[in-house]
């Protein structure tokens, strides 16, 4: 599985760290991505909090299962799990984006957004 330009091979967990934007004092806004894979193949599960930025709790939930390692006993395929997603949202404590833009209305997305770097955290 490659997320961005950082590869995660069958057996391994990695959390990356996903450069998303900067802020006016050019302070970074990373987005945190866990990311497990079991060596057996099969499906992967995407887990999600803070698409909008005023619902709490699912960041907490998250954040959780992942510092109680409820992901690492996967038998088959993969999870990748992502405590935060909408950054800004979470921050302003407001449902969408600054422009509006609500992200839960924006999958899946494009292939085209390519982010810039992955640093990878040991
Ligand atoms: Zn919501």
């Amino acid at each position: 599985m490659i997320i961005s330009n950082y590869e995660v091979l069958p057996g391994k967990n990695a959390t990356l760290r996903l450069p998303v934007a900067s802020l006016p004092s050019g302070n970074r806004v990373n987005l945190f991505a866990h990311v497990y894979r079991s060596k057996k193949p099969g499906p992967t599960m995407l887990v999600i909090g803070g698409i909008h930025g005023d619902e709490i709790n699912g960041i907490e939930i998250v954040r959780r299962a992942v510092k109680n390692g409820m992901f690492r006993k996967i038998t088959k395929g993969s999870v990748i799990a992502i405590p935060l997603l909408n950054i800004y949202g979470f921050i302003n404590f407001s449902r969408g984006f600054p422009d509006g833009k609500d992200v839960n209305r924006s999958f899946p997305g494009s292939k085209k957004v390519r982010l810039p770097h992955v640093l990878h955290i040991p």
